[in-house]
């Protein structure tokens, strides 16, 4: 098993995750946001790296001694990291339990790939975009439907705590208002940890980002 990284940022504190993590960048990606932060990841003409979760694991056990004195590990992101669920569940068998995993997804997979890196992960970060569905489709380019469904499967298995939500205000397309009616209509489901933040415009289309 193989999966194409467009990068990997060692030594990060406090910006995904517990502790020290190092951020794995997948490409691909099903949405097209217009300020996407790793644009680099939506196109196969990137020269990307292929790695199989034996060699991914080589690479990053150098900084097993941060994540472990530290709490931290390894955030996948991207890209779309639940597009690559089963190799993240295969990583977790060779990383074995210390390390943490987090996921950094916008949830707009289908629900047996969430299902497979689900009980892998230790904590996921969900960019929600707007929960409105006409906001988000004219954002996105694709529909929250399914990343509703997906929401609540994480509330049912008594995941919603594990949880970073995301809801940004997105220049040009959301308000302050509809963010509160994002994080209203989250709380009704039973998230309550939420990160609320500015999207920045001048990042789209540059091919720097968070790598
Ligand atoms: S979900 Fe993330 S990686 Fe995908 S297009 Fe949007 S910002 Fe970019």
């Amino acid at each position: 098993m193989k999966a194409d990284i467009a990068g990997i940022s060692r030594l990060r504190i406090g910006v995904d995750g517990e502790g020290v993590t190092t951020l794995v960048a997948f490409m691909l990606c099903p949405l097209q946001c217009k300020y996407c932060l790793n644009p680099q990841t939506l196109s196969m003409s990137y020269p990307s790296k292929s790695y199989t979760p034996e060699e991914l694991y080589a690479e990053l056990k150098i900084d097993a001694l941060y994540f472990l004195a530290t709490g931290g590990g390894v955030t996948f992101g991207g890209g779309e990291p639940l597009l690559r669920a089963p190799f993240i569940a295969e990583f977790r068998s060779i990383c074995g339990k210390e390390w943490k995993l987090n996921l950094e997804t916008s949830l707009n997979v289908s629900r047996d790939l969430l299902e497979t890196a689900a009980p892998c992960v230790d904590s996921f970060i969900v960019d929600i975009k707007d929960m409105n569905p006409e906001t988000y489709a004219s954002y996105t380019g694709g529909s929250n439907s399914g990343v509703l469904e997906n929401l609540r499967y994480l509330v049912d298995a008594g995941r919603a705590e594990s949880c970073v939500i995301k809801v940004p205000l997105i220049p040009g397309y959301n308000s302050k208002e509809a963010v509160e009616a994002s994080m209203s209509a989250l709380k009704s489901m039973g998230f309550n940890n939420f990160d609320k933040l500015k999207y920045k415009t001048e990042i789209h289309g540059k091919g720097k980002g968070n790598l």
